[in-house]
């Protein structure tokens, strides 16, 4: 998707902190982290929101939470907790619309969130 800009970062247009990449998935720093330890991981695969999941991800999806959760434990928050999120859409506050898995942790997290 040529005006994407998590896209761009695929491409190694735009620079990014990667600490993960394979033939599928993309893990890098969130530029303006919420928390001490808040990763973004991505599919290499251009899909706008959760809403443009179909069938044919099933198996992306769910190597996103598996990279996801293996970066927590990589990085010695997994026992104590951290948060998976993906916004959807405005009222959600999606910015970006390739979808990704915020990987938030390293703080004690709030319920309900904002
Ligand atoms: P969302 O608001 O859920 O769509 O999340 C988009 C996230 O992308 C935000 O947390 C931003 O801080 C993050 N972000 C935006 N631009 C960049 C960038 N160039 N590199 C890393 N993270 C970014
Ligand atoms: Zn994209």
């Amino acid at each position: 998707m040529q005006d994407c800009l998590f896209c761009k970062i695929i491409q190694k247009k735009i620079p990014a902190r990667i600490i993960h990449e394979d033939d599928d998935l993309l893990a890098f720093e969130d530029i303006n982290p919420q928390a001490p330890v808040h990763i973004l991981v991505i599919p290499k695969k251009h899909i706008p929101t959760s809403l443009d999941i179909g069938p044919q991800d099933h198996a992306l999806v769910g190597k996103l939470f598996q990279a996801a959760a293996a970066i927590a434990t990589e990085r010695g928050i997994a026992e104590r907790g951290f948060r998976l999120v993906m916004n959807t859409n405005a009222e959600a506050g999606q910015t970006v619309f390739h979808i990704h898995l915020h990987m938030l942790g390293g703080r004690l997290m709030q319920w309900p969130p904002g």
